[in-house]
């Protein structure tokens, strides 16, 4: 179900008490951080990470993978 997926709470790695703001893609897995530690490790984490997703922005920014017209 997506609404299941939409509502899905995810603690950040580090401090398992904030809600993670993102999602860090690095080559062998992946991490969440809540804001507070992902800025705290964007330095190393702009080595590691291929992709890094905003989470919690659904409002904001929806993806139009398919347009009729
Ligand atoms: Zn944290």
């Amino acid at each position: 179900m997506i609404e299941e997926d939409l509502t899905r709470w995810i603690a950040c790695d580090k401090c398992q008490t904030a809600q993670a703001m993102w999602q860090i893609k690095m080559v062998d897995g992946e991490l969440y951080f809540c804001g507070h530690h992902k800025n705290k490790f964007s330095e190393g984490l702009d080595k590691v990470a291929y992709e890094m997703i905003e989470l919690n922005k659904k409002e904001a920014e929806v993806p139009q993978l398919e347009t009729a017209e």
